[in-house]
Parts: structure tokens; sequence; C-alpha cells
């Protein structure tokens, strides 16, 4: 990106960033929000109302990020910060057990039927680590398959061909994973059926679990084919080893039960966080009540966490998933759908080859011409098309996710006004789109 300029038109935020880099390595908490795959500077939001951030420099944006997903009811809505504050005025941590985690961990039982027993703690890396490590205790066996372009969090296990910064950034291993943690982890094609008999012909009696996304977002949107999650489930029953359904991206989202609602398969574990949390760290894993029943104090694979079940956090969870009924996900669903096809006719006009993939109200438009089944296809898009794209619509007062290996979110906050908005940007966008050329993203 180096010999791009972009226009200087965020100068507070600049500000804050070369303040920030000195004291944080490449100035941010989270890779993908150095803006390093699109370049240019990265805003540094000040507060979110609804559909919109506004920055340091005081502009607004509509949000297609929603901060990576939890956000679906847009930003303070007025009765998860009535929750909020609710709780935290009744203290912010006790470190002992309390009402809100049981209510929320029923929450989730009753929303989800595989999940007979939950565990709480406070990211979807902490839940996919303890459910690996569930599985590995409960089978007895170390190998575990993952599905390249498929991002679990930053377990060292599972950071082998992961998606979301990991794709955006084209990091083929990460440094500091030993061989040692890595040699256990079979990394095949998603939705590569044929591929998973292989591995589990290779090695039997070995393979402790398969874990996937449910329906994957981290390479940008790619659904699992007809019958792909379910054939996962048949032969890890076949095999002895436990089906994981990494859920943190659709869980509460793609429906009232997340994937699960949408193709009914019926996994051993599987893993929550994003929605559940209402935008606070608060993550899950869970699953059949046998398996669970393995997990300290009840069997021997030790879990813990000093902020698991955290008050405040389980508050706003257990308010935004009470607020997300039938009717809220069909909103959601319609402005997902409207957005999307506005985007499709866009590029189009402009004649910009494009596909755009969905999944219930997650969407991502991939620059390419085929279908995406996997990995290999996302990377084959022309991803200088994505990030003219991307500046445009920034300029224009839309923030989208600044990487084309993403899923974009929308809330039920996503009114008329900010499809308008949205809709309005377009034409220059899916223009700047036509005109990039690849020379011009080096
Ligand atoms: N699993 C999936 C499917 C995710 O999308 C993510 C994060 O994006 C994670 C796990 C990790 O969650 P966290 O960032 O809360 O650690």
């Amino acid at each position: 990106m180096a010999s791009v300029s972009y226009p200087f038109d965020a100068p507070v935020s600049q500000v804050l960033f070369d303040r920030a880099a000195v004291v944080t390595p490449g100035g941010v908490n989270s890779p993908v929000r150095a803006f390093r795959a699109v370049g240019g500077t990265p805003r540094f939001m000040v507060s979110g109302t609804g559909p919109y951030l506004t920055d340091a420099d005081g502009r607004e944006y509509v949000d297609l990020v929603c901060s990576w997903g939890p956000m679906i009811l847009g930003h303070a809505h007025p009765e998860v910060i009535a929750a909020v504050q609710e709780a935290v005025a009744r203290g912010t941590s006790f470190g002992t057990p309390g009402e809100g985690e049981v209510a929320l961990a029923e929450e989730i039982v009753a929303r989800v039927e595989p999940v007979e027993q939950v565990r709480l703690v406070s990211s979807g890396t902490e839940a996919t680590m303890s459910a690996i490590r569930l599985a590995r205790g409960f089978t007895g066996r170390a190998k575990v398959i993952k599905f390249a372009g498929c991002y679990h969090g930053h377990v060292d296990a599972l950071l082998a061909a992961a998606g979301s910064g990991v794709a955006t950034f084209g990091l083929p291993d990460t440094p500091g994973v030993t061989g040692a943690s890595a040699a256990d982890t079979i990394v095949l094609p998603y939705n590569d059926l044929e591929a998973v008999h292989e591995a589990f012909h290779a090695h039997p009696g070995e393979i402790a679990c398969v874990i996937t996304e449910a329906s994957p977002g981290n390479m940008g949107v790619v659904p699992p084919l007809p019958g792909f999650n379910q054939g996962l489930k048949d032969a890890c029953a076949k095999n002895g080893a436990l089906f994981i359904s990494d859920e943190v991206m659709t869980g509460f989202r793609t429906s009232k039960a997340g994937w699960f609602g949408v193709d009914g398969v019926k996994p051993d574990l599987m893993t929550f966080g994003k929605v559940m949390g209402g935008g606070f760290p608060a993550a899950a894993f869970g699953g059949r009540a046998d398996v669970m029943a393995h997990l300290a104090p009840a069997g021997p694979v030790y879990q813990a966490g000093t902020l698991s079940g955290n008050p405040v956090a389980t508050a706003a969870g257990l308010a935004q998933l009470r607020l997300l009924d039938d009717a809220a996900y069909a909103k959601v669903d319609a402005v997902a759908a409207e957005i999307g096809s506005l985007v499709g006719e866009a590029l189009s006009k402009e004649g910009v080859t494009h596909r755009l993939q969905t999944a219930s109200n997650m969407f991502s438009v991939f620059f390419t011409g085929r279908e995406v089944r996997n990995y290999d296809d996302a990377r084959a898009q022309e991803s200088f098309r994505f990030n003219a794209f991307f500046h445009s619509m920034l300029s224009q007062g839309v923030y989208l996710p600044p990487s084309a290996f993403e899923s974009w979110f929308v809330s039920t906050a996503h009114d008329e006004a900010a499809v308008e908005r949205i809709a309005a940007a377009l034409p220059a966008a899916a223009r700047a789109a036509a005109e990039a050329t690849e020379e011009g993203a080096k």
C-alpha cells in the first residue's frame, strides 16, 4: 500500500493513531482495525447511536461493521444501556456466582436445542480454545480438523490457515506458534467432505474433533454447501470424534438459534460470543451434558476465568437477547437483503465483476466472477477493487469492514434513512471499483 496516498481527511484520528503507534504495536489492539489492507488512516470512533458511528473528527458514518457482529440492535440501544447502568450501579465484578449468569445460561439453553449445558467465558477465542481442550479431554485423542479460511480466534492450534486478520494480512503461519502445538491440527479445504473422509481414514482413532464455522464469515461470507455440515456431523459420529460448530459470529445473529436455527444440524459442542455479550466481553461454549460433565469442577478438564460471567456483561447480553424476537430477525434480514441488492445493482451498472454471497443477514461482496466455496476461491478475487470501493464509501460516510475478507453486518437500527445514505454513496464507489487497477493498489 506504501505508494498510495489517501485524502488526509481525518486529522484528529491521525494524531490519535500516531500517539497509539508509540505505545501499542501497530497502533491498534486488534490487527484489522489498522486499515493496513486498505491503506489510509483508521478512524478513531468516539460514539455510536443506532446505525451510526461518529469519529474523532466529528464525521458520522453509517456503520456496516457493527463491532464485527455484536451490535445487532444498533449502538447504544436504550434498553441495553439501561440494563448495563442498572447492573453497574450494583458493582462491576464479584468473583462469585450470580443470578445474571444463570439467567444468561438459561436463555442460551432455551434458544439452542443442542446446548444442554453451557460455560460462560470472556471471548470467542477462549470459547473455542476451551471447547477443543474439552473435546481432547473427553475423547482422549489429540488431533483436530479445521478448515482453511475459518477463523476461530487466536488459539495457537487453530491459527493455521485461518481467515479474518490472518487472511487480510496473508500470513501463512504465525511466528510464536510452535510446531508442537500446530502438529495436531489438520487443515482441510472448506466444503470438501471427501477431504474429511480421507483425513479420518489416514488417522484412525486419533481425531478428537472437527471444528468449523457454522457458516463461515471470516473469509468473506462462504456458506456451507447443502449437506456439508450434516456430512461433518456424520463423519464425526462414525469415527468417535466430536463435531464442534463455532457460532461465535452466527450465534443469535443468523436466527434466534443462530445457524443451528437455519440448518438444524446438531453439533456435540458449540461456541458463542459477539451478539450474546451485547457489546461486552462475554462468550460461551456448551453442548451435550455428558461431554460438558467432563469440565471442572464437575469433571477433570480444567477451565476457569476471573471475569467469566461478569455481571455487567451478562446483563448487557441478556438484555440484548431478550429483545431479539422473530420480528427483530425479520427486520435485520430484510435490511441486509435490501443493502445487498443495492450494492449488487450499483456494481453491475458499472460492469464490475462481482459476487454477492449471503448467509441469512450476513453478506459480503467478492470481486470475482466465480462462486466462492472455499478460501482459495476467496483469495482469487480482485481485492484491489474492494480497496477502492471501501475508500469511496468511507469518504462518503459509510463504514465498511476494512478488508475484502470480512462479513458485513447490519442491525435492527438500520432504517430507511441509513439505507438511503448507503444508496447515495454506491454509484461513486462502484465507479471507483470499476476504475481501480492492481498497479494502483501497490
Ligand atoms: N470464532 C469466530 C467464528 C469468530 O468470528 C471469532 C472472531 O471474530 C472468534 C471465534 C474469536 O472471537 P474473539 O475475537 O471474541 O476472541
